[in-house]
């Protein structure tokens, strides 16, 4: 793996070079994307909504924050962690960590934005099943405790046991681009009906 700051950010390999069976797919590395997949993108202090990534995302364009949708009180976000491919977080803006601490706007956008997620994740990705839900401090599992976020977690059979090795080691840094956009562009237009809806 090249270094941040050299030229060589990107490289492709064949699939034969790496153990295991090859499947015929090349490998696009995108090494500086990985400081996320290791956790160096984990807020140091979680309470500092200056450090935090679900407030400093909107900031950035949709294809660096890996962005989906984005409504007026929250928005949909791939998760840089994923349990699965195509995990969705709907967060609101504002930096508040507690279920109760939402306004009933923000209440309504994020059910109406996990309804959708689903939707268009069905549209693209064809899962068998979800989980959904939102862990409510550390102790519960929350990641970013101060930031509240809805999971949304695509399942397939027996997903469980490859895409914890597969997934998160190899092919995910260009997977979570191409799922961005291909879950952006199946997103319905507002008032309107998704793609085949
Ligand atoms: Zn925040």
């Amino acid at each position: 793996m090249s270094a941040p700051g050299s030229d060589e950010h990107v490289r492709i390999d064949a699939a034969g070079d790496f153990p295991g069976e090859p499947d015929g797919l090349e490998r696009l590395w995108t090494p500086h994307r990985m400081v996320y997949i290791q956790g160096e993108g984990k807020p140091a202090d979680p309470l500092d909504a200056e450090q935090c990534p679900f407030c400093a995302g909107p900031q950035r364009s949709d294809e660096d924050a890996l962005i989906v949708h984005r409504g007026s009180t929250a928005f949909v976000i791939l998760n840089l962690f994923p349990y699965n491919s195509g995990h969705l977080l709907v967060c609101p803006y504002r930096h508040v960590a507690d279920y109760t601490e939402l306004t009933q706007d923000e209440v309504l956008e994020v059910a109406e934005l996990t309804r959708t997620a689903m939707r268009v994740i069905r549209e693209v990705s064809g899962p068998a099943g979800f989980n959904l839900g939102m862990n409510q401090g550390a102790v519960a599992g929350a990641g970013i405790a101060a930031h509240l976020h809805q999971h949304v977690v695509p399942r397939w059979e027996g997903d469980a046991n490859f895409l914890p090795i597969v997934g998160r080691t190899k092919a995910l840094p260009i997977l979570l681009a191409d799922t961005r956009r291909q879950y952006a562009e199946a997103w319905p237009e507002p008032g309107g009906e998704g793609r085949g809806a």
